[in-house]
């Protein structure tokens, strides 16, 4: 495949976040300027099977949080063989129904803040993505999700698409290829679990956004029961520069089983938050370095490494490969690598409770060990901070936490618990000092406390 030569990054320059400092950097005419669909047209001239293999070589994972292999993903969509038509026999087989991509910009996990920066200043290599994607998976319509209170980026993503109309970039016949995509971007209504992929794809069909059983995945049954790859705005953002640069260049960064760039976004007490891109494994302690340390020098306390659904982690995992393994040996998965950072004036009890509050009003009710452990665990956190908990409280948060995860319907449910039951193993005794006051329930209702 050829490369075009005017666009080779060099390792150490940023690659989703590149332009976002320039002014009007969302617009087309800027994106074009520093190599923006060029890439589209080395893919259009390439096999659309060479493009997904491409992908799955470079090692590329997903960007939402799970890390699934992106070129895997790709190739589970079932294409007909060379030269086979639909027969009477075959004309509803999977290979002949048409094929979806969804774009999943319903970026909802706390702390998360790093799809939408990149939809509000570099639109162009989402679509761009967008393109590629569709005809690596030969699809022809394209559905970006998109969360619907963030309604600034909702008009930029708007105004971004309707310019890739008008360029050529979409529409019929693209470049002269005889290939035609439409995208639309698709508002969603504000709920967290509308960001599991499959409520969100109920959630496009019109319906109630809850999680459906899987298998079978989207990508052999999604929107409409027709294959569907369901990919986040990073992933797809990405592609366009490994077209462009290469599966050499793309792992010339990050790590052998978690190659690429990532943008980490941080957010708390330090000096300066925001979207940092760095190679896959980048520690937080090199992350401070970048964000200019703790804020004040006050020291850290705890921080998540991917959003309030993975587990905390404290000053002892400073060092700790923030990439899919390097979590995963901290106890942990990578998540959506929203560092939030706490000083040592926050109480544990307290952060957890709010997290557990949000769970808890975002369940989705489908399950019950979801819906009504969230319940719980929010009314006995709230009870401990209040003052009015006891030791036995926190044996009754771990036993509950233990009927929830892996019990629920999605991930959700074990999301939920993550920042319970690390709070207590790191931090127990926070949650003691908190009922130290308080006699164990059973003397509380002897004495006729209630
Ligand atoms: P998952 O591991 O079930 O699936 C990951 C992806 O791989 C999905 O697209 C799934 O369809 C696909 N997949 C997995 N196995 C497959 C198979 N055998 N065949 C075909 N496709 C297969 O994870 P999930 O439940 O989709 O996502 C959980 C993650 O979402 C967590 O890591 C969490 O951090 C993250 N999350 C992100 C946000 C956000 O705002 N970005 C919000 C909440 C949670
Ligand atoms: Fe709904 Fe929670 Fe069950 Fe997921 S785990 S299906 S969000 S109730």
């Amino acid at each position: 495949m050829s490369q075009p030569e005017e666009y080779r990054p060099d390792p150490l320059t940023p690659v989703l976040t590149r332009r976002w400092l320039l002014p009007e950097s969302w617009t087309l005419r800027h994106y074009t300027e520093l190599g923006g669909y060029s890439a589209l047209d080395t893919a259009l001239a390439t096999d659309p099977a060479d493009l997904v293999a491409l992908v799955k070589d470079s090692g590329l994972r997903g960007r939402g949080g799970a890390g699934f292999p992106t070129g895997m993903k790709w190739s589970f969509i079932p294409q007909p063989k060379p030269g086979e038509e639909p027969t009477e026999a075959t004309k509803d087989a999977p290979q002949f129904k048409p094929k979806y991509l969804v774009v999943n910009a319903d970026e909802g996990e706390p702390g998360t803040c790093k799809d939408t920066p990149l939809m509000m200043a570099d639109p162009h290599s989402l679509i761009e993505g967008c393109i590629i994607t569709s005809w690596a998976i030969r699809a022809n319509f394209c559905a970006i999700y998109i969360r619907g209170e963030i309604v600034h980026a909702i008009r930029r993503l708007h105004y971004a698409v309707k310019e890739a109309y008008e360029a050529g970039h979409l529409g019929q016949d693209i470049h002269g290829t005889g290939f035609d995509l439409d995208i639309v971007v698709h508002a969603g209504a504000g709920a967290y679990i509308c960001g599991e992929e499959t409520a969100l794809l109920d959630s496009l069909e019109g319906r109630r956004g809850q999680p459906r059983l899987k298998p079978p995945f989207p990508a052999t049954a999604g929107l409409y029961a027709a294959p569907t790859v369901v990919n986040n705005v990073e992933t797809i953002a990405t592609v366009p520069s490994i077209v462009a640069g290469g599966k050499e260049w793309f792992r010339t960064m990050g790590r052998e089983r978690s190659p690429g760039p990532k943008i980490y976004s941080l957010s708390g007490h330090v000096e300066r938050p925001g979207q940092y891109e760095a190679p896959l494994g980048t520690t937080l302690r090199e992350l401070l370095e970048m964000a200019g340390g703790m804020k004040d020098g006050v020291p850290l306390k705890f921080w998540t490494p991917g959003g309030s659904s993975t587990p905390l982690f404290t000053a002892e995992h400073l060092d700790v490969p923030l990439d899919f393994e390097g979590a995963a040996e901290a106890g942990s998965m990578l998540g959506t690598t929203a560092l939030m950072i706490f000083n040592e004036t926050v109480s544990v009890p307290w952060a957890v409770m709010k997290w557990t509050e949000f769970y808890e009003h975002e369940s989705c009710g489908k399950c019950t060990p979801c819906r009504e452990g969230n319940y719980w665990l929010a009314g006995i956190l709230q009870r401990m901070n209040a003052g009015q908990g006891t030791e036995e409280d926190i044996d009754t948060l771990l036993d509950v936490c233990s009927n929830v995860l892996g019990r629920s319907f999605c991930a959700l449910g074990d999301g939920a618990v993550s920042p319970i039951t690390s709070g207590i193993k790191y931090f127990r005794q926070e949650f003691l000092d908190l009922c130290q006051a308080q006699p164990a329930a059973t003397e509380r209702v002897l004495a006729g406390a209630h």
